[in-house]
């Protein structure tokens, strides 16, 4: 398993970082613990060797089981807009790489995080560096279900494309939550942001067109 050795990280590596945190900034991430959080992890470790430079250019790329590790500029959007404070309880639904988990543990929050495909979940379970993030915890299931034993959160980010926005998301939001969820098909969806104010309304934003891969139903061995 690549996955199970630490890998180094470098002058090179550090280098090649500051310049993606420049694009970032350029594209108009402005929160400076978000880029910090960005800054302070080493990409290139949830990629294969082989792609190591891929690891700081601003795009999506291909993980094991056919996935993929979000763009950092994704990553950084929705992390901004869901305004992380230290100790937020969040629900993320797509574990995938985790690097979107880590991000959130780097800025102090405590994620709950579900993955549907065993395969992914598993070999994420042998990641070295998911140590140093015990406030990451991992679940095996169906995203459309959340995690209503350890509701209600104070955030809810969704990284895969989702039809519609799950009724049960919204139920495990707590008043005065922010959830990010790119919502369309296949190809295109429109990033929303909801909110649920103090009386518990709910109030829609929506925002950039984004491309995701789709929210399965089910669990998949
Ligand atoms: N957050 C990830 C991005 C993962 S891509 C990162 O930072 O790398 C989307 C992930 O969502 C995939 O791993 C996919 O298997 C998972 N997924 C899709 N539908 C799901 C569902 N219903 N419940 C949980 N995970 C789901």
């Amino acid at each position: 398993m690549l996955h199970s050795k630490p890998k180094e990280d470098t002058y090179l590596h550090k280098g090649l970082r500051k310049n993606l945190i420049d694009t970032l900034k350029k594209k108009g991430i402005k929160d400076a613990r978000v880029l910090d959080a960005i800054n302070a992890i080493p990409r290139h470790f949830f990629l294969d060797p082989a792609f190591e430079r891929k690891a700081y250019e601003d795009r999506a790329f291909p993980i094991a089981a056919g996935q993929t590790i979000s763009q950092p500029y994704t990553v950084a959007y929705m992390t901004e807009l869901l305004e992380i404070k230290k100790f937020d309880k969040v629900l993320e639904i797509g574990t995938g790489s985790a690097y979107q988990a880590c991000v959130l543990a780097e800025m102090g929050a405590t994620v709950y995080s579900i993955e549907r495909q065993k395969e992914l979940y598993d070999y994420i379970g042998k990641f070295f560096f998911l140590k140093n993030y015990p406030s990451i915890k991992r679940f095996y299931g169906d995203g459309y279900q959340g995690l209503k034993t350890y509701a209600p959160f104070d955030k809810v980010i969704v990284t895969a494309a989702a039809p519609y926005v799950p009724e049960k998301l919204i139920e495990q939001l707590k008043p005065g939550g922010i959830m990010m969820i790119p919502v369309g098909s296949d190809g295109a969806q429109k990033m929303l942001r909801i909110t649920k104010d103090k009386d518990g309304n709910i109030h829609e934003e929506e925002l950039g067109d984004f491309s995701f891969v789709p929210m399965l139903g089910g669990k998949e061995q």
